[in-house]
């Protein structure tokens, strides 16, 4: 019988802990801890991912400082807007929601952002840091992944763990971190030969594809733990994950849902993130 891994619940539960250390941050240094969340157009996804991130803030008691640019703005004002922002000593962390617009130098942009602010873990010292197992601001998805594990006991030490996807944002930062757990990894994409083969040997499969029910129930071992971080449309236009998790969850010793699983716990390790990066200020 697989037991289901409850981003939700977990996501509830680590909102609740992350606001009692934020107050009781608030009391201690006498000041707020603030995010800053920077949109550029009108993206009605991005929109929605803005606002959420602004909820998350309220609930935990971060302030947050919303700039909304218009879908023109110039490359030399964002440019000029977080280089205020990363001397600006109310701002822990700042968020750039991607994509920008077409016109705008995403790289540049990005680059701007101390990666002591760096509260997505995009940067490339804190993909390094990671990289070299030393403390860092870790990429969101992947550490809420982690936490995962952690919070069902799931030992990773030796496991043979396939992470499917090498996105920068997902799957090469959630190879690192289950590496720095003493996993054995094997990180496959689109042009990994005999996906099926790989994915039968793992105890562990995290599938970050961007592919509605890819990962089917012929490619895992029983008894494997499966994490689904894909955020898909099936044939009738309805959420569904990278897993076909109706017929691959009896094979499973623990599998998380979606929606209700990964999903929940990326803007929650955001919240973490900017706590870490006002203390370490
Ligand atoms: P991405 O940048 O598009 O990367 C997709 C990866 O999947 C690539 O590395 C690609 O390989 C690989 N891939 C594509 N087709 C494949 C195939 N047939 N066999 C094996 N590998 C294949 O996507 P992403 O940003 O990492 O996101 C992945 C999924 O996670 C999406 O559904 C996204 O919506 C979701 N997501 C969810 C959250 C969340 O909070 N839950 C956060 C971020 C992303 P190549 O490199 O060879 O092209």
């Amino acid at each position: 019988m697989y037991k289901l891994i409850d981003g939700k619940k977990l996501s509830q539960s680590m909102r609740e802990e992350i606001r009692q250390n934020v107050e009781k941050f608030k009391e201690e240094s006498g000041r707020e801890i603030g995010l800053a969340v920077v949109l550029v157009g009108e993206d009605p996804a991005s929109q929605v991912y803005v606002r959420n991130k602004i909820k998350a803030c309220e609930q935990v008691g971060i302030k947050s400082f919303a700039y909304y640019l218009d879908a023109a703005t110039t490359q030399a004002r964002v440019e000029e807007l977080i280089r205020s922002l990363a001397v600006d000593n109310k701002i822990d962390g700042i968020l750039v929601q991607l994509p920008l617009p077409a016109h705008l130098d995403s790289k540049k942009i990005l680059g701007l952002i101390p990666f002591s602010k760096d509260v997505d873990g995009f940067s490339a010292e804190n993909t390094g840091k990671l990289c070299m197992n030393e403390p860092c601001l870790v990429a969101c998805t992947p550490n809420g992944v982690m936490k995962m594990f952690e919070s069902e006991g799931i030992d990773l030490c030796g496991k043979n763990a396939v992470v499917i996807g090498r996105s920068n944002i997902v799957g090469k930062p959630m190879a690192m971190l289950l590496t720095n757990a003493n996993a054995t990894v094997t990180l496959c994409h689109s042009k990994t030969a005999d996906l099926k083969r790989k994915c039968l040997d793992a105890d562990i499969v995290v599938a970050a594809i961007g592919k509605p029910k890819f990962i089917t129930a012929d490619m895992i071992k029983e008894g494997a733990v499966v994490i689904d971080v894909g955020m898909d449309r099936d044939e009738n236009g309805k959420l569904c994950g990278d897993v076909d998790f109706e017929n691959v969850k009896d094979k499973c010793s623990y599998i998380t849902p979606v929606p209700g699983g990964v999903g929940p716990m990326t803007i929650t390790m955001l919240m973490y993130n900017t706590y870490i990066s006002a203390t370490r200020s």
